[in-house]
Formats: structure tokens, sequence, C-alpha cells
């Protein structure tokens, strides 16, 4: 590890803020010589000048990285470029748009290193913004709290600390940093804990997320749930249903039959079996059955080709 911290900063249009969030931290660090940092800026495909201004930054704040994108990739895939590089034994993230205090990264470090938490979630409890942020945010970090089983109050954070050994060990990708916490402990880090944070209005620029937010939050939150999952084995899923609704298929197909040899052999009055709506039930029940069970088996075909990156961490070895 090079550094003791690394602060890792996803940047889109933030022109107005960087400068000044760049000085911040660097007085805030100055009061703590002992700490070694770096400050990482994702420019997440800006058309504004903020890359220009991470350049000029870069030069006079050693050290201060940057990497731009070739475009607009999203938040998550500037916090994955930025862990990837990420040279310090606790990787910060924190907002551009200066509604994360910097003040908080010592503090967070401490709980890292001295009280080892795999990751530290900041709780924004005092929030300055729009009532149409807050209250639906409440509800979603309720859900994913029921799902999870991780006691946070605010998911969503931008302000985070991590042990570089999580960093380096998860995959965000898709709109998913709103669920590190969770992929972190599908992944076996287990120890999360929770900040209180300093939080304040947004000064320059806008907000970068409407209301679709919560929508794709919750589809994200469906899939992160299934694949973390079913991922190892989509037959448990697929082919489960599959089965049920064969066999339930094949029962009622096996009644239809029965009972059409019953009336016929007492001359009851005999119904077409394509008369009736049972029959349209078996029908789609053995379709569906089918379909289900394919789907299981094509996909784990695909589990079964495709390379396992990060699947296995290990903790400790000994004896080697
Ligand atoms: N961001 C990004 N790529 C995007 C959208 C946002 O890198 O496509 C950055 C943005 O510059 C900011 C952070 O992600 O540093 C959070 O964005 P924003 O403040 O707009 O979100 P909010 O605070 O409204 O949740
Ligand atoms: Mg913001």
């Amino acid at each position: 590890m090079k550094y003791n911290i690394s602060i890792v900063i996803p940047v889109f249009n933030e022109e107005e803020s960087l400068p000044e969030l760049t000085d911040w931290i660097n007085r805030v660090m100055a009061i703590h010589p002992l700490l070694s940092y770096e400050i990482l800026m994702i420019d997440d495909g800006s058309s504004d000048d903020s890359w220009n201004i991470i350049e000029e930054l870069s030069q006079k704040h050693i050290p201060l990285k940057g990497i731009k994108f070739s475009r607009n990739y999203g938040k998550s895939a500037a916090l994955h470029t930025g862990f990837k590089h990420a040279k310090g034994e606790v990787v910060i993230t924190m907002d551009a748009d200066m509604q994360d205090s910097p003040e908080e990264i010592p503090a967070l470090y401490d709980m890292v290193v001295k009280d080892g938490f795999d990751i530290v979630s900041g709780w924004k409890k005092k929030r300055h913004d729009p009532i149409s942020k807050t209250i639906p945010s409440k509800f979603f970090n309720f859900v994913t709290r029921k799902i999870s089983g991780i006691k946070l109050h605010d998911f969503n954070c931008g302000l985070k600390a991590y042990r570089s050994k999580v960093v380096k060990n998860i995959e965000v990708y898709g709109e998913m940093h709103r669920y590190i916490p969770v992929i972190a402990k599908w992944n076996g880090f287990r120890k999360i804990g929770e900040k209180v944070v300093q939080h304040r209005a947004r000064k320059y620029g806008e907000t970068k997320y409407g209301l679709e937010r919560f929508l794709y939050g919750f589809l994200d939150l469906l899939s992160i749930t299934f694949v973390s999952k079913f991922k190892k084995s989509p037959m448990h899923f697929f082919g489960a249903f599959g089965t049920l609704s064969f066999i339930a298929g094949f029962f009622i197909t096996i009644y239809i039959i029965g009972r059409k040899f019953y009336e016929i052999h007492y001359k009851l009055p005999v119904r077409e079996v394509t008369d009736q709506p049972l029959f349209f039930l078996a029908l789609v029940a053995l379709i569906v059955g089918v379909q289900l069970f394919l789907a299981g088996f094509v996909g784990e075909m695909i589990t079964m080709n495709s390379p396992r990156k990060i699947d296995y961490i290990v903790d400790e070895q000994t004896g080697f």
C-alpha cells in the first residue's frame, strides 16, 4: 500500500466545485500530517470544463490523479475505475458537489483501521435536499434494509470508507453504486458500520439524477438480489418453478382424459376436451413449465462458460 488513504471522487460536470473541494480536502489533511493520501478524480465524460480543471489541479496538488472517460458511463463505472487505481489502505469515496464534507475523512479512516470495519457508510441524518428526494429515499432505504438485512439508514450516501480489500474484490456495474454495501455483504464482508456525517445543500451545478432514480434503484435491487442468490445455479430457480408448473399441467391433463373416458363409459353427456377452461390451464402450465426449465438450462450453460472473476475471496492463508 502506497498511501493511508485514497479519496475517490466521481465527477460529472462539476467544474465550479472541484478547486474548492480540493482545497478543502488538503486543509483537512494538513491537520493530520501523518496520514498520507491521494486524490483520484474520475471524470465521467463531463461536457463542461471539469477535465481541464482536474489537469490543472493535478499539477498543483500532488498526488492528485485524474482519469477521463470518453463518455458518460455513470457513477458506478467511475467508482469502479477509481477503485481499480486506488493505492490506499483505506479508500474513501465522496461526491464532487461538496454535499459531503471532507472533515469526516480522518474519523472514517480510524473506524476502518482502528475499529476494524470493512465498510463505513455515511449517514446524512440531517439532510439538505428537496423533499421530493428525502421521502422516496426513506422508503428506498427501508426496503433495502429489509431485503439485504444490513442495518444502514442511508445506503446511497456518496461518502463511504472501505478497507482496500473490499473495493478490490467487488464489482460495481450498471447503477449498482447504490448497493455497494449489499454487494460487499454477499461477498463476505460483514463488518459494515455507519457514521453520522454532515451534509450540505448542493452549492454549484445541479443534481444528475431525477425521479427515475427510484424506479431504476428498485429494479437494481431486484436484480442484485436475484443474481446474488441464483447466479451460481439458475436451474435452482427456474427449474423449481418449471417443474412445479409442468407437474400441475400433467395432472390436469390426466384428469381431463380420465374424465372423458369415465363419461364415455357411463354414457354421460360428453364435453369436448377443447371446450373447457381446464384444458387451456393445462396447456399453459405445460408450456410455461418447459419454458422455465429451458431458461434455467440456458442460464446454467451461460454460468458454466463465464469466467469466475471475483467469486472466491480468500481471507487469510497459512502454511504456504
Ligand atoms: N456523477 C457521475 N456520473 C453520473 C452522475 C453523477 O460521476 O452520471 C457524480 C456527480 O458528479 C457527483 C456524484 O456522482 O459527484 C453524485 O451525483 P449527484 O450529486 O448529482 O447525486 P445526488 O447528490 O443528487 O444523489
Ligand atoms: Mg449530490
